[in-house]
């Protein structure tokens, strides 16, 4: 159960708390925090909120205007494991100083007006979302892709996307062979004791952890299950999750990267998306349609296809995610929907007879993505959707990457850049705007950021296979 702010209040005299730490997400999804003695904190902390600068806060407030106030969610505490301190952990909501009003740049403000869009609607009154998001452990990031990119030669046979092949043969030294890391056992696995480490220690901070797996890239490749949970309690899982990977990672000595693509031609990480609504206790998305959905589900998956090249924008926000997106590597690159197919973006999982397991799997979005951000903006599509009652046409039952090219060309595929996608956010963002969810002056600020602080200096650094391409020519 979730705690009231007079239960944490008494948990930090109970437990001698000396100090508590306040987080919160910022616009690109990474958590900042400050601590504070704990007599600092009453009753207002969780009400009024704690004073902060927002200046300097990646795209938020300007210099002149910086003063913002930080909410804690009782719902959220937490003793942080990582600390020689007893540490209680509470993520925040940002506030305007002066209306009191949640903050239009906040990440988590935004779930919470979508959900407050939901409810306005009539449509639903809950909405579940379970990611699944993949990582890689390195030793040493450099190290270990120089070494990745040593098994490879380019073979200019393989046609347009040109990735390479793996040189077979050897003596592997219980190293997993090309693809093959989904799942021998140990000593092939080398992971599996740190997998476990993070998932109880996620465990006893209170995310619904399931299970824990290697993934197929041969590069240390992990996956750590948790169980669904509604909006924003699944953006404070995820964000958990993130926190617990990496510090647990550090103590081994390693870290931990969520980045999409970190090594060529081998499968990337992505943060496959479940997702279901539910109405009164009952789950809407199950019934007599394809695969076991209902009619609103299919709209649903109208809206998130009609609106995916725009959404991607928050749900693979990098340059880096549109090197996950190709061909090849189980990542999707079409935009379709199939029960079983994993090469289609979105799935729909068996659930066997029980309709309370009737989801759907966006697969698409990446865990570079904000939590808060991306769940909001492929639920804002689908709402969209049902309202607008948008057909998502035929599904996809084939294996999409043997489809013939004329039957490819059917299909339409996910964009093939971040430029892309933000400029399909630039012309497709009524829907985000719904219900004040979204503001115009956020997605002008997303698309602004992503283009002066991402998208333009990639471009203008040299890249290093430019170097083989271009140095001795
Ligand atoms: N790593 C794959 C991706 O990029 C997914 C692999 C899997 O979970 N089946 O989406
Ligand atoms: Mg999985
Ligand atoms: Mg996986
Ligand atoms: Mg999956």
């Amino acid at each position: 159960m979730a705690k009231t702010a007079q239960e944490v209040l008494q948990m930090i005299r109970d437990q001698n708390i000396e100090v508590v730490d306040l987080k919160f997400v910022d616009m690109l999804g990474t958590w900042q925090h400050c601590t504070y003695a704990s007599e600092l904190i009453d009753e207002d902390t969780f009400t009024m909120g704690m004073p902060f600068d927002g200046s300097s806060i990646r795209g938020w407030k300007a210099i002149n205007d910086s003063d913002m106030l930080k909410c804690a969610d009782p719902g959220t505490a937490w003793i942080d494991p990582f600390m020689s301190t007893p540490t209680l952990s509470l993520i925040c909501t940002i506030k305007e100083p002066r209306t009191g009003n949640l903050y239009a740049r906040c990440p988590r403000a935004i779930a919470q007006r979508a959900l407050d869009y939901l409810y306005s609607t009539g449509i639903g009154d809950v909405a579940f979302f379970g990611p699944e998001a993949e990582f890689f452990l390195f030793d040493d990031v450099r190290f270990d892709q120089k070494e990745h990119e040593g098994f490879y030669h380019v073979d200019s046979s393989e046609g347009r996307w040109n990735t390479g092949k793996k040189e077979e043969g050897g003596n592997l030294g219980y190293k997993p062979r090309y693809k093959e890391g989904y799942f021998p056992v140990p000593p092939i696995d080398s992971q599996q004791d740190i997998r476990t480490e993070m998932l109880l220690t996620m465990g006893k901070l209170g995310v619904p952890i399931e299970k824990h797996h290697h993934e197929v890239a041969t590069g240390g490749q992990n996956e750590l299950g948790i169980k669904f949970d509604k909006l924003i309690q699944s953006g404070d899982n995820l964000m958990t999750y993130k926190y617990v990977v990496k510090n647990v990672a550090r103590k081994w000595g390693k870290t931990a990267t969520f980045m999409p693509k970190p090594l060529f031609n081998d499968n990337g990480s992505g943060m496959h998306t479940h997702q279901s609504i539910w109405k009164d206790g009952q789950p809407l998305f199950a019934g007599d349609k394809y695969a076991g959905l209902s009619q609103l589900a299919l709209w649903y998956i109208g809206g998130l296809l009609k609106h995916a090249p725009a959404i991607l924008a928050f749900t693979n926000p990098t340059t880096n995610s549109y090197k996950r997106l190709v061909p090849g590597f189980e990542a999707p690159v079409n935009l379709a929907y199939s029960q079983g197919n994993r090469s289609a973006s979105i799935r729909i999982p068996l659930s066997g007879a029980n309709p309370k397991a009737k989801r759907l799997e966006f697969r698409c979005p990446d865990a570079m993505a904000n939590p808060y951000l991306a769940f909001s903006v492929m639920f804002m599509a689908g709402l969209d959707g049902i309202k607008n009652q948008i057909d998502p046409g035929e599904p996809l039952d084939k294996n999409i990457y043997e489809l013939t090219p004329a039957e490819l060309a059917q299909v339409p595929s996910t964009p093939g850049s971040l430029e892309d996608a933000l400029a399909a956010l630039e012309k497709d963002h009524e829907f985000l705007l719904a219900g004040g969810v979204f503001s115009e002056d956020f997605i002008e600020n997303w698309i602004a950021w992503k283009l002066d602080n991402e998208i333009n200096p990639m471009r203008l650094r040299p890249h290093p296979y430019e170097f083989s391409l271009y140095y001795d020519g």
